[in-house]
């Protein structure tokens, strides 16, 4: 168990605390307060940094999807374990109400991209 940053007891399981983000949050089932893993920037990046360039030479020298999908596991069990590592931040419900219409924009975008491009790309 994790411990919530809001009332400080140990109630947030640890698949709950690894998963949790701002999109969905570990909720602590005793006072309710939201949280994510106070995961640092340079733990994404030098997962990616290390994990991704790795084993994308190896998808190249092989030829093989499987070292690139292994290359990705690796990043995400890096990022698992650091998870479990660092303790709970909490964040508000407003933030992960706007992380939500982010990804939702964003996503819009993408799909309208994906339709103009259907529809009016092509040539001819
Ligand atoms: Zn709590």
């Amino acid at each position: 168990m994790k411990i919530c940053p809001s009332c400080e007891e140990a109630s947030v399981s640890l698949p709950r605390a690894i998963f949790a983000n701002y999109v969905l949050p570990a909720r602590c089932p005793r006072c309710g307060a939201l949280s994510v893993p106070a995961v640092r920037w340079w733990a994404l990046l030098l997962s990616v940094a290390i994990f991704v360039p790795l084993f994308a030479a190896l998808e190249l020298i092989e030829r093989s999807w499987l070292h690139f999908s292994a290359g990705l596991s690796a990043a995400f069990a890096f990022l698992a374990i650091y998870a479990l590592a660092v303790p709970l931040r909490r964040i508000e419900r407003a933030d992960v109400v706007a992380t939500r219409w982010l990804l939702a924009v964003l996503f819009g975008l993408l799909a309208a991209s994906r339709v103009a491009i259907h529809f009016g790309g092509g040539g001819a």
